[in-house]
């Protein structure tokens, strides 16, 4: 007799990091049809999205150096990027 195998989590990796985690330890971050980027707690919403940890460094560094905006095309300007990450933190400090 062998036991079920253990659901195994989804995993995902930080696009910042790089640290390979479980889904529900990561923030997903989806870019619109209107090209901007918009968090995406549930991680149900259509587009392309990217992980990442729910560390303010994290968030911070990689909004800050535009890196998933290139990835994703993203159209965002240096404000409203530094907008997306207190609300990311935010929410990431709320759950
Ligand atoms: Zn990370």
């Amino acid at each position: 007799m062998t036991n079920p195998a253990p659901k195994k989590q989804p995993q995902r990796m930080c696009v910042s990091c790089r640290t390979r985690r479980d889904k529900k330890d990561l923030v997903r971050v989806t870019l619109k049809d209107d090209g901007t980027l918009t968090v995406d707690p549930t991680g149900k919403l259509p587009g392309r999205g990217a992980y990442l940890c729910k560390d303010e460094k994290c968030i911070k560094t990689e909004l800050k150096a535009h890196r998933i905006s290139r990835g994703l095309n993203a159209q965002m300007s240096e404000e409203e990027l530094t907008k997306l990450s207190e609300e990311i933190l935010k929410l990431c400090q709320t759950n």
